[in-house]
């Protein structure tokens, strides 16, 4: 492979040095691969160089956001592209055209001057990107209201594995062929919830119009996101913030099926761990905490929300400043957790994203406890209780892989059999692309495998995520 050959051909830089390389082998999860080369192309002309690159000296290709994915979806052994000079913003009526280099917190502040904000807001705030963002079908707190990134995605311009650009929804012979197998697709076997980032979106389209989605959530292996259109709304004149508490995790949960009747914009659940770092007095007989958010009718939400729910109204706020800093608190919660379980002792994030119907969200969090008193591991769990989706951290001592896996086995049978996701938001990478073909099913994985075939023939992009190679073992690398 000769390095200097592609730097010559293109415009952008292009890395091979040891504390570069190494920068890039991690991201916000727990494994590390060490890739062969990272490329920081200047323009899609570049992109395409690298790709040709890639090809003839037999190297993948992965694209890179802001590193901030949980379960090492940006890793891998070959060429890291990463995007940050694909940075532009085009900011319209309803929408807004995006570059995937776009950090989200960039786009946070332009669109706050014009009065619009992004519906799906990751709680990892401003740094993530674009095209992480759609690599992951990410979500967030308002998501709830405003959907996932799935939702919002009407456009979207890609580059395919043989250098080609493609924008979708498209009248191409890849857009039809997305369509044909999504019109195979058996829609029972897909989750029956709010969010999912498991496995390809096939049933997200049902006409060619429809294709763009496609790409949300498909980790860098179906193409490389280059630019999108995403829908934008208008800022709330006005928002407030309940906290309510409660004495069990069941109340809770039985209380959110209630609160979702009156549309509130973010219903976040934390459990008694995480509200030992926020910063305020609670009632000792409280064991965990509901986040509720209004930014329409807020009077009438506040007063219908009272006379609803079994938990106690806590505190209330309708102050920007005491709003932004309990979301902090809300939203540094994996922070916390780490700390509170002390990190070494943290086991991979394997079942830490599963998302269940609401009717159902009582049975995960009693499902989390009872698998954690099973195997005698630490727990911690908050999340986007609204959408049934709830983030939970183990920790213990014995980090043996076996144990590991067997808690993923047994967790996401029930989650399965709940009619849920093993993933709402995080998406598969190198921690649950083993688990895709058991929420699915052979028929839709074998569905799965035509369309990463019919992308991406030669298994060039990001291979080994979502889809595994027909006889591939488990390769999955921890930095524990
Ligand atoms: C503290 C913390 C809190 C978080 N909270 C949330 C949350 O509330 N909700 C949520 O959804 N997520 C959350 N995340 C996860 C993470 O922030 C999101 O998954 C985010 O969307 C990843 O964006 P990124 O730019 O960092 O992508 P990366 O981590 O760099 O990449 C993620 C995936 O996207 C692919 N990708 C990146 N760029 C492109 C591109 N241009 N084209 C095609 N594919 C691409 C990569 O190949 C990879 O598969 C959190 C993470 C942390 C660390």
């Amino acid at each position: 492979m000769n390095v200097e050959v592609l730097q010559r051909s293109i415009r952008g830089r292009v890395f091979s040095d040891r504390q570069t390389l190494e920068n890039y082998s991690v991201d916000s999860s727990l494994y590390q691969i060490r890739p062969s080369l990272v490329v920081v192309p200047k323009t899609i002309k570049d992109i395409i160089k690298t790709l040709l690159f890639a090809t003839k000296n037999k190297l993948s290709v992965t694209p890179r956001g802001g590193g901030t994915g949980l379960v090492g979806s940006a890793l891998n052994s070959g060429i890291i592209i990463d995007l940050r000079n694909l940075d532009r913003i085009r900011i319209f009526q309803n929408h807004v055209e995006v570059g995937a280099g776009v950090h989200k917190g960039s786009l946070d502040q332009i669109l706050e001057k014009h009065g619009k904000f992004l519906g799906p807001n990751p709680s990892v705030g401003p740094y993530c990107t674009i095209g992480g963002m759609i690599g992951t079908n990410a979500s967030g707190s308002r998501s709830l209201k405003y959907g996932s990134t799935i939702d919002n995605l009407l456009e979207v311009t890609i580059i395919t594995a043989s250098g080609k650009m493609l924008k979708l929804p498209s009248r191409t012979r890849l857009a039809q062929s997305v369509v044909k197998l999504a019109r195979q697709v058996d829609r029972q076997k897909y989750p029956q919830v709010s969010k999912n980032s498991c496995g390809y979106r096939l049933d997200a389209v049902s006409n060619i119009s429809e294709t763009q989605k496609i790409i949300a959530a498909s980790e860098g292996t179906l193409g490389i996101v280059v630019s999108a259109k995403l829908r934008i709304y208008d800022l709330p004149k006005k928002r407030i913030l309940v906290i309510l508490g409660y004495e069990s995790i069941k109340k809770a949960a039985l209380d959110c099926q209630k609160i979702v009747k009156l549309r509130p914009s973010a219903l976040e659940f934390v459990d008694h761990n995480t509200m030992k770092n926020i910063a305020a007095r609670f009632p000792y007989e409280i064991k965990c905490l509901l986040y509720v958010e209004f930014d329409a009718n807020i009077g009438r939400n506040v007063s219908l929300l009272s006379n609803t729910i079994a938990g106690q109204i806590l505190y209330k706020f309708s102050d920007k400043k005491s709003i932004a800093k309990w979301w902090t608190a809300r939203n540094s919660a994996l922070y916390f957790s780490l700390k509170n379980l002390l990190s070494s002792k943290t086991l991979p994030h394997i079942i830490e994203d599963a998302t269940v119907p609401l009717h159902s969200l009582a049975d995960l969090l009693l499902l989390a406890e009872k698998t954690a008193r099973r195997h005698g591991v630490r727990l911690v769990m908050y999340g986007h209780a609204g959408n049934g989706n709830i983030h939970i951290r183990l920790a213990s001592k014995n980090k043996c892989k076996k144990t590991i896996n067997t808690i993923a086995k047994e967790f996401f049978t029930e989650v399965i059999a709940m009619k849920g996701t093993i993933t709402g938001e995080h998406g598969d990478g190198i921690a649950r692309t083993k688990f895709v073909r058991m929420q699915y099913g052979h028929r839709t994985y074998e569905l799965f495998y035509k369309l990463k075939n019919e992308f991406d023939p030669h298994n060039l992009l990001n291979p080994q995520k979502i889809v595994l190679a027909r006889h591939s073992r488990d390769r999955q690398q921890l930095r524990l």
